[in-house]
């Protein structure tokens, strides 16, 4: 990756065609925070002309659309360009898979799903289409002296490996993925802990402290005061946090 700075250009894109908003509006946030840009086309016709105009870097099918269905846009799309193309389809629909992988899906998901399980298969499918995953925001995260190794599931700095727990790894990687993005803790909880859970909302304040006690200093982690947490691609020279707009930085705390 190598990203110097927050611009989203170079962000691998992502076109969903899909007509449910229910769906549109828990994927396009979604996405976004797992480092991807979105285009977003409600019919089949649309989708197919938005890919055409400007190819994105995968394409997220619905099966059932209005005007055109997702095995003829897959088809369609398929006479002119190799797009990656992850179909969804609905749990009564499974012949339609097997269909849907022979006219050139590179996957399929099936509805109701998970939103990890689909931005896993995007990662898979991207890096598999990319050889190592140039494209995909890839095995290997880095941001201030701090990297987050997809596969091994661990973070390292100055050369050390730190092991992380399953929540802490998340936690971190949000972070990571959205550099000098303040991610309020309503986002931190849906997207670490499932829009489902219960508990205290302190239980972020105390998995940002596990991560402070692992990652050691200079503290990678700031913590803008009534409305989130940011790790900045560029850590803010001395005496410059304060002259920020979200002033109130609280930084290693004990
Ligand atoms: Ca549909």
């Amino acid at each position: 990756m190598g990203k110097s700075g927050g611009s989203g250009d170079e962000r691998p894109e992502i076109l969903i065609v899909e007509d449910e908003p229910g769906i549109v509006e828990f994927l396009v946030p979604g996405l976004g925070y797992e480092g991807f840009a979105t285009r977003v086309a409600p019919d089949g016709p649309t989708g197919l002309r938005m890919a055409m105009e400007k190819e994105p870097d995968l394409i997220v099918l619905d099966l059932m659309l209005p005007g055109m269905d997702g095995f003829a846009v897959c088809r369609s799309l398929r006479e002119h360009s190799d797009v990656p193309v992850i179909m969804l389809t609905a749990r009564d629909e499974l012949h339609d898979r097997v269909h849907g992988l022979e006219i050139g899906a590179d996957d399929y998901v099936t509805k109701p799903f998970h939103f990890r399980e689909l931005a896993a298969r995007i990662r898979a499918v991207l890096r598999r289409r990319k050889g190592d995953g140039q494209a995909a925001p890839g095995h290997t995260l880095q941001l201030q002296e701090i990297e987050l190794d997809m596969d091994l599931r661990l973070a390292r700095r100055g050369g050390h490996d730190i092991s992380l727990t399953r929540r802490e790894f998340e936690l971190l990687e949000l972070l990571m993925r959205n550099p000098d993005r303040i991610l309020p803790r309503d986002t931190i909880l849906d997207r670490v802990w499932g829009h489902d859970f219960m508990g205290d909302d302190n239980i972020i304040e105390v998995y940002v402290r596990y991560l402070r006690q692992k990652l050691g200093e200079p503290n990678p982690i700031t913590t803008v005061r009534g409305a989130g947490y940011v790790m900045r691609s560029q850590r803010p020279a001395a005496g410059e946090a304060s002259a920020s707009p979200e002033a109130g930085k609280e930084g290693g705390h004990a």
